[in-house]
């Protein structure tokens, strides 16, 4: 006999979660809502941790997202073992939850690096709302004498916290593999000009090259960044941003199905398969989509949402397919916002066209796979997603010409 029964249940406090509990009484689900969280905080906005938060502009509690009032919500708790075909979940607490429907959304960890001196102080990664206090305690601790500071990744994580702590007082160094920043998600002629931007602020980035390992002094606390090319750069303090990966270690235990992404294998509805009453969300979620055209798994804030809104409808019995194009978007302080909508996977694109131009610093990248448009970025151009989402879903075949021309 279980200690509690929730009619849902939602395992994981973050967007999906949340955008699961708001819907689920949106749509008139009566019955009684519980979302478990391992977090010390309920769940709250995580993009701002490499942005506003970061750089102390915006209050803790301004980061909480509000739920309604009859969701039960628990903190500092951990789901530590489901049992799907009894329906059960084991809390860290002792206590065992019984369960009509149930949500996995554990979401992701970052991707740590094991190279030398990983252990120094000095070295932070960046997931929760905890680090990036501790990334700003270490940047202003350090002061205005020692302003060297490496970020390590150039992907959009890498970009915004080379910004914010340059914001911060430090003068900051990009290490990555990509040739330039943003490359592998916009491609080397948008990268490049990303690129010219943050260099215009002060921020320096070293290319082509990986992270080899971390010297320090007397104290363990890091010195030098050393590189795969053999060399070394100051540095008071380093993020490393090297990607994350799916928290599926609640869902490997209890035995379902992880897909060749790394999450777990859900339907086009979101429904885990092989499992009765369970649903997934958001970046632990690998679903079939329709969109994609297979299986697919994106780390968005709106596609956690979203998920967590088409999971509530399942919920409800009136399941949906899944297929919102994903939209992403990256704020560069406020130097640059970036905004992307796109199904691109493992087979990338081929051919590009671009609208606007990059001197006057308004313009929309499209990306296209054979004739198909498969993602467009904008900056400074949102009106174009319309159309690019559009033509994303409808599949219409379309040439860069076409898309030079609005
Ligand atoms: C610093 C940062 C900045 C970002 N900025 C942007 C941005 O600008 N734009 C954008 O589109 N996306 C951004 N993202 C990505 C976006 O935040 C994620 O895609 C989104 O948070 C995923 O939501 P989720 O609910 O799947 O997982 P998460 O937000 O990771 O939430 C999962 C939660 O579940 C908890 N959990 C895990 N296992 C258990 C368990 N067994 N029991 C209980 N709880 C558990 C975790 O601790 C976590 O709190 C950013 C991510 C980071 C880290």
């Amino acid at each position: 006999m279980a200690d509690r029964h929730a009619d849902a249940l939602l395992i994981g406090g973050g967007a999906a979660s949340h955008a699961c509990a708001v819907a689920l009484r949106e749509r008139g689900f009566s019955g009684s809502v519980l979302l478990v969280g391992r977090e010390l905080d309920p769940p709250y906005d995580r993009p701002p941790c490499s942005k506003e938060y970061l750089r102390g502009e915006r209050e803790r509690p301004a980061t909480y997202l509000s739920l309604p009032g009859d969701v039960d919500v628990l903190t500092r708790t951990s789901v530590m073992k489901l049992d799907a075909a009894a329906r059960v979940a084991r809390l860290s607490t002792k206590e065992e939850v019984s369960y009509g429907c149930a949500l996995l959304a554990t979401g992701a960890n970052v991707r740590r690096l094991p190279v030398d001196g990983a252990q120094l102080d000095g070295v932070h990664y960046l997931r929760a709302l905890g680090n990036a206090d501790a990334i700003r305690e270490d940047a202003e601790g350090l002061g205005p004498a020692r302003r060297e500071a490496v970020v390590v990744g150039g992907s959009y994580l890498g970009t915004e916290l080379a910004a914010s702590l340059t914001l911060m007082g430090k003068r900051v160094t990009v290490l990555m593999q990509e040739d330039v920043p943003l490359e592998r998600a916009y491609g080397r002629r948008a990268g490049e000009w990303f690129q010219a931007r943050l260099e215009r602020e002060g921020v320096t980035f070293v290319g082509g090259e990986s992270l080899a390992g971390f010297a320090g002094d007397d104290e363990e606390r890091v010195t030098e960044v050393l590189t795969s090319g053999g060399r070394s750069l100051p540095a008071r303090m380093v993020v490393v941003a090297a990607g994350a990966v799916p928290d599926v270690m609640v869902a490997k235990a209890a035995g379902l199905e992880i897909g060749p992404m790394g999450g777990v294998r859900c339907d086009a509805s979101l429904r885990v398969i092989g499992a009765e009453g369970l649903w997934a969300a958001g970046d632990m979620c690998e679903w079939e989509s329709p969109l994609h055209g297979g299986p697919a798994r994106v780390e968005h804030w709106e596609v956690a949402a979203g998920h967590g809104r088409t999971a509530a409808a399942g919920m409800c019995g009136e399941p949906v397919e899944h297929a919102e194009v994903p939209y992403f978007w990256s704020d560069v302080a406020d130097w640059v916002t970036s905004e992307y909508v796109g199904v691109v996977g493992p087979e990338g694109w081929d051919r590009e066209a671009l609208r606007g131009s990059f001197e006057s610093g308004a313009f929309s990248m499209w990306y296209l796979r054979g004739e198909r448009l498969v993602g467009a970025l904008s900056v400074r151009r949102g009106d174009d997603l319309d159309e690019a989402r559009r033509l994303i879903a409808s599949g219409e075949r379309v040439t860069p010409q076409d898309l030079e021309r609005p």
